[in-house]
């Protein structure tokens, strides 16, 4: 079958590389290069003033090692190599108080007496987090549905933390977590604690992209500009905005879900609702150079957790300290981070690149519908492909993609 896939992010581009061997597969991605949220310096983005000798990702940069099968699963069959990057993680207040992870604690403290004053810190925030644990592992996935983060992360320095690290995974603004799905937030917060492995991609994540498009037989178009899509029983018509046509039996939708009605010039109704409540969030990344900001706390080691109150009001960001996960040794070369949204914390002549990235804007009344696009994947010759299907990181991607290729498959052995 000839098969259209919109979007080359990883859902589209997992998905491709499945249905590669069986059908005649073009992909259209309106940015100029692939990868989506996958942006890796010396990559997929060139021209950066990096060390030509190193690779840094300015977007996806971690994998969870148990919780992320799918994910594994196509790292094994592209022959990708994965290695455990150290994690730990703190918590920076506007104030200038500053706590650490229990990760950080154990590897990051010089001495006992340091490790004690830190515990002796954490114990109010340990007390809020296991009540948190707690009444996770007691609600089921279906208790969660309808529901908003802030039912479960109310008060506390241990919610403020909690939200943080929500912010961080799925890049959204920190004052929009209250209303970010239970659904999709309390599951990942339950699975990410401190003997969570973390995994990172050994020369960069766009690498595995690459072995996709090293077997890859079907045609890329990238930096086009859909004007229009239309279905009918026979297939499907994507008209360019450059007055191009192409027909195709099926098409796959992995973009933004924002996108599809947008892109869709005959939605039906029930699609309507599916999709209708998307919107797109907007941020943008830096990598940098500059730890400057953690003296003020006086800090002189950096995990890839960090999350910073920026002030009162509301305003957080993070930054992912990259030397110690991609074991960049700072003598030689400089400090790494990937940050969002620290403002005038970084020295802007510190950046070395600014990226901006477009992802779901999550929110309870968004993915409302969402087990009804997973339901009828297939239906009027259309599928859909992304990390909003599943947990919203990289493993929903893959997932999404496994699932597609399930319907569009014949099983070979
Ligand atoms: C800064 C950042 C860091 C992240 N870090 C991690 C991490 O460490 N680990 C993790 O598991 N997850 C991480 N994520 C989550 C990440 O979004 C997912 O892991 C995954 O990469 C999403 O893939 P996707 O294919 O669903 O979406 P995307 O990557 O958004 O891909 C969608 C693609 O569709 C294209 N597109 C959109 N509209 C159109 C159109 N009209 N026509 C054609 N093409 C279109 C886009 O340009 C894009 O290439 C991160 C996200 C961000 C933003």
């Amino acid at each position: 079958m000839k098969i259209a896939i919109i979007g080359g992010g990883a859902a589209g581009m997992a998905t491709t590389y499945l249905l590669n061997k069986q059908h005649e597969i073009s992909v259209f991605e309106k940015q100029p290069i692939l990868g989506g949220n996958i942006r890796t310096l010396n990559r997929n983005v060139m021209d950066t003033g990096l060390d030509p000798a190193l690779v840094l990702d300015c977007g996806v940069i971690e994998f969870q090692r148990d919780n992320f099968p799918y994910f594994h699963k196509l790292m094994r069959a592209l022959n990708v190599s994965v290695e455990e990057g150290r994690t730990s993680s703190e918590l920076f207040l506007a104030d200038g108080q500053s706590f650490k992870s229990g990760t950080g604690i154990v590897h990051d403290c010089n001495s006992i007496g340091e490790r004690l004053h830190e515990i002796r810190k954490i114990l109010p925030i340990v007390g809020g987090y296991l009540k948190f644990l707690l009444r996770s592992w007691l609600v089921t996935q279906e208790q969660l549905y309808d529901q908003p983060m802030s039912h479960f992360l109310n008060q506390g320095l241990h919610a403020l933390w909690l939200k943080m690290l929500l912010m961080y995974a799925y890049s959204m603004p920190y004052q929009s977590i209250n209303n970010f799905p239970a659904e999709i937030g309390l599951p990942m917060l339950r699975q990410s604690d401190m003997f969570t492995k973390w995994d990172r991609i050994t020369g960069g994540v766009y690498s595995y992209i690459e072995k996709i498009l090293e077997q890859f037989q079907g045609q890329i178009y990238c930096g086009v500009n859909i004007q229009s899509i239309t279905r009918d029983a026979t297939g499907v018509k994507i008209s360019l905005d450059s007055g191009e046509t192409f027909y195709f039996d099926k098409i796959v939708f992995a973009v933004t879900p924002e996108q599809v009605l947008t892109l869709l010039s005959d939605a039906r109704e029930d699609e309507q609702r599916r999709f209708g409540a998307w919107k797109l969030n907007e941020i943008e990344t830096v990598i940098h150079t500059d730890v400057s900001f953690y003296k003020h706390f006086g800090v002189t080691y950096y995990s890839e957790f960090d999350v910073f109150q920026n002030n009162r009001l509301g305003s957080c960001g993070y930054n992912a300290y990259l030397n110690r996960f991609y074991r960049i040794d700072p003598e030689q070369y400089h400090h790494y981070s990937l940050a969002y949204n620290l403002g005038k914390l970084i020295n802007p002549t510190k950046i070395l690149h600014a990226q901006k990235h477009q992802t779901p804007f999550y929110s309870v009344e968004a993915v409302r519908y969402r087990h009804e696009i997973i339901a009828n994947n297939g239906e009027n010759n259309t599928y859909h492909a992304g990390a909003y299907l599943g947990n919203g990181l990289h493993e929903g991607a893959i997932a999404s993609a496994y699932a597609v290729a399930e319907l569009l498959c014949t099983p070979t052995h």
